[in-house]
């Protein structure tokens, strides 16, 4: 189809710091049901690429359509509203408050001083909190304060936090950093479920997990894309090996 068929549609993306190109001309495209894991070696603009997309950085170019609407004119918030989440790599989560009360807090109230003034405790919200828990492998812990949970459980939470406004796309910064074995396995059997019905880009080192839940891979050097495909495919690529895997 044509690529106005993607859910996310990065088209020329470009931006300059002092006159030097963190992300030089960058196009990709992602489908909805689809987990795009982002490698590249330190410096190669990942985090460029998702600061743009939420409206963190202003491009200096390009376009960055998300079904079929341009977020690059938008500001953060309502980048945010379009349906954009974003995880970063240090938590956002309130430790005295329990786990409950971090997803009832991160629930959508509506817009304005009427939607937070009439908000109540209703059973849509706590069916909803419910839900999330489940997901996110928290319904055990609902009532502890967050502070109790394990680190794992921690950045579950927090993307908990993001799926309760029902993001259709979800960008994670290294989500397993510092987890356990078996946090990482569950992580990556949460990751393919709320994959399903929304898109999820993912920056990553651990190639093995890379491996493990990647539909794509796209490999940037030099804020440019250095290589796309299945993780099999650009694990091969002789250039790639040459420029991050090699060392
Ligand atoms: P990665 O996430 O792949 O390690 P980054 O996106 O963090 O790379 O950075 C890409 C390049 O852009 C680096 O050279 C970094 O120093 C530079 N850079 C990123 N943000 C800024 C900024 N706000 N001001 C100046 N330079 C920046």
């Amino acid at each position: 189809g044509s690529n106005t068929d993607f859910v996310l549609a990065v088209e020329g993306l470009t931006v300059s710091f002092d006159g030097f190109r963190a992300v030089d001309d960058l196009s990709f495209y992602v489908d909805d049901s689809e987990i795009r894991v982002i490698i590249g070696p330190n410096g190669a603009g990942k985090t460029t690429v998702l600061d743009l997309i939420c409206g963190r950085t202003r491009a200096t170019a390009g376009s960055v359509r998300f079904r079929n609407r341009e977020l690059t004119q938008l500001r953060e918030h309502d980048i945010v509203r379009a349906g954009v989440g974003r995880k970063f790599q240090t938590p956002s989560i309130y430790d005295d408050l329990t786990v409950f009360e971090n997803l009832e807090i991160c629930y959508p109230r509506g817009r304005g001083v009427f939607g937070s003034l009439f908000f109540r405790r209703d059973q849509a919200v706590i069916d909803k909190v419910r839900e999330v828990a489940a997901t996110v492998l928290l319904t055990e812990r609902l009532e502890e304060p967050a502070a109790l949970l394990s680190h794992g459980q921690k950045q579950w939470l927090e993307i908990g936090m993001l799926l309760i406004q029902d993001p259709q796309l979800l960008m994670l910064d290294e989500p397993v950093a510092g987890m356990s074995i078996t946090e990482r396995r569950q992580t990556a059997d949460l990751l393919r479920r709320i994959s399903q019905g929304r898109s999820v880009i993912v920056i990553e080192h651990d190639m093995d997990f890379v491996a493990e839940i990647a539909d794509r891979v796209t490999v940037l050097h030099q804020g440019r894309i250095l290589a796309e495909g299945s993780a099999e495919a650009v694990k091969q690529d002789p250039q790639v090996i040459d420029v991050y895997l090699g060392h």
